[in-house]
């Protein structure tokens, strides 16, 4: 479904992707881990349209994503979270599901202005659809609430509701877990896995949180400095000498 090759990201001199190739298929949950620093977040950067590749090609079902706008890569069916959260202050935590989901309206602009039965519809449907997924992430209780003054595990589950919302075949997080406890973090698992098989997605994961990825990824690339070192399922990672190299002193 999602396929990268040869891709390279330069900042300056400094070379931040360098010939990276991934290749994610329909349904699939892959892990993307490496050092600070390593590249990941530029990798969804890339996919997201934010960033421009010095080279090397991105398609998402035998599409070019490379020249297409962010908002128009998520009209193709890609969401994607922030490292840092993005969130929009102001706005209580169904608002900012809602702001999503009005990108994925099935009406036109003269549908709006005159309030037809078919836009009082999708608004209806638009409104279950959000409370439907608030109360799957354990957030509907605090649909009025100012997102911002969310504790921050929350804020983290709130925007997984709001990438969801805009109906994505591919949904990529960057750093779920961070600022989590482990109980939020045990329910985190638990909750990429359902949402994969409920909205039948495709997953990419950088996570820093080893048990996390290991636990539920079919398969992890590593990266560093810019450069894939492996690739497979947990096992071969974990037992790869480069990667040990790679994370020297850190717990795997
Ligand atoms: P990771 O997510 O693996 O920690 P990043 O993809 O954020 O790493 O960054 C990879 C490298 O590219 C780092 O050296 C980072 O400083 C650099 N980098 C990322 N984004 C930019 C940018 N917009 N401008 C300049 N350098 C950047
Ligand atoms: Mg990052």
């Amino acid at each position: 479904m999602l396929e990268i090759s040869k891709l390279s990201v330069r900042f300056g001199g400094l070379v931040a992707l360098d010939g990276f190739d991934l290749q994610v298929g329909d349904g699939e949950l892959i892990g993307l881990i490496g050092p600070n620093g390593a590249g990941k977040s530029t990798v969804f950067n890339v996919i997201s349209g934010l960033y421009s590749p010095a080279s090397g090609s991105v398609a998402l079902n035998g599409r070019t994503l490379l020249a297409l706008k962010p908002f128009e890569i998520n009209g193709r069916g890609v969401a994607r979270t922030f490292q840092n959260i993005r969130l929009f202050r102001g706005l209580t935590v169904l608002e900012n599901v809602q702001v999503a989901k009005h990108r994925t309206h099935e009406y036109g602009l003269l549908g709006a202005m005159t309030r037809t039965r078919r836009f009082e519809a999708d608004e209806q449907r638009m409104a279950t659809e959000a409370s439907q997924l608030l109360d799957m992430f354990g957030l509907y209780d605090r649909r009025m609430e100012d997102a911002v003054s969310l504790p921050y595990g929350e804020q983290r589950r709130l925007e997984i509701v709001r990438a969801l919302a805009t109906k994505p075949q591919l949904l990529m997080l960057d750093e779920p877990a961070a600022g989590m406890n482990p109980a939020e973090i045990t329910d985190l698992m638990r909750l990429i896995v359902e949402i994969r098989e409920r909205f039948k997605l495709s997953i990419v994961l950088i996570e820093h949180h080893m048990q996390l990825v290991m636990g539920i990824c079919q398969r992890i690339a590593v990266l560093d400095f810019g450069v894939k070192l492996a690739e497979g399922n947990a096992d071969t990672v974990k037992r790869d000498p480069r990667v040990l190299a790679a994370y020297l002193g850190e717990a795997l």
